[in-house]
């Protein structure tokens, strides 16, 4: 239903400078928004362009960590199986592998302790999750994301609650190294800044979202030659 008033929730993150002065350094946090918004009308603009890039990324692949613990009685497999989800959804646009999970944790995301970790844990209300980048230069060191318990998560679309694949394909996008879209034209791309209960389409990217990744990472040649007989390749065509 269009035009319909939804109460939109910030999708936030936070970048921690790690060097060369930890002291000075701050986690920025924006203000939370809790803002009535009326929906586009049109269906279509996941076909914009759109996308910002943060002045910082990951220039090795990812190992990351999932606390699956949770007071929603999702299951171990469904928590692992929907993360990996989302960081598939970016993986599969560019030939870099950006993500690689490596097991179940019972550590909180927040803290800097050498691991990549996803994980429930206590925000702020108004704030669904949020990422954490620590970087040294142009280069981020250490990633993790908390999702906020003041909120219910399900796995598929249940009215009321949130979508767990929807918002870590969110989340994941900043770990990527995108910054959050604002626009009313980028409401359907992956990395627009809002989410609510139900919403299921950011685990989906839109074009400006791959583009932006693409932009960090790079992109498979998709180049059609004029041979008239098949041509194999073992991996991306270049002629
Ligand atoms: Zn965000």
């Amino acid at each position: 239903m269009l035009n319909v008033a939804l109460l939109m929730l910030t999708l936030l993150f936070s970048v921690t400078a790690l060097l060369p002065s930890v002291s000075s350094a701050q986690p920025v946090i924006c203000e939370e928004t809790l803002v009535a918004y009326a929906v586009p009308k049109a269906d279509d603009s996941s076909s914009n362009a759109h996308y910002g890039l943060l002045p910082c990324h990951w220039n090795s692949t990812i190992d990351y960590y999932i606390n699956p613990n949770n007071w929603y009685g999702i299951s171990t497999a469904g928590v692992v199986n929907t993360i990996t989800s989302s960081a598939n959804t970016w993986d599969k646009e560019t030939p870099f592998q950006v993500f690689s999970y490596s097991g179940t944790t019972s550590r909180i995301a927040g803290s800097r302790d050498g691991r990549n970790v996803i994980s429930w844990g206590y925000l702020r209300i108004g704030i669904l999750a949020i990422t954490r980048l620590w970087t040294s230069g142009s280069g981020v060191v250490g990633a993790d994301c908390r999702l906020n318990t003041y909120y219910s998560w399900s796995l598929s679309g249940e009215p009321g609650k949130m979508d767990l694949q929807s918002v870590m394909t969110h989340e994941f996008g900043h770990w990527c190294g995108l910054k959050d879209l604002y626009g009313d034209a980028d409401y359907w791309l992956t990395m627009y800044g809002y989410s609510t209960y139900g919403l299921t389409y950011q685990r989906t990217s839109g074009l400006g979202d791959i583009k932006g990744l693409q932009a960090v990472y790079g992109s498979y040649a998709r180049i059609f030659h004029p041979h008239p007989y098949p041509f194999y390749s073992d991996g991306t065509i270049t002629e």
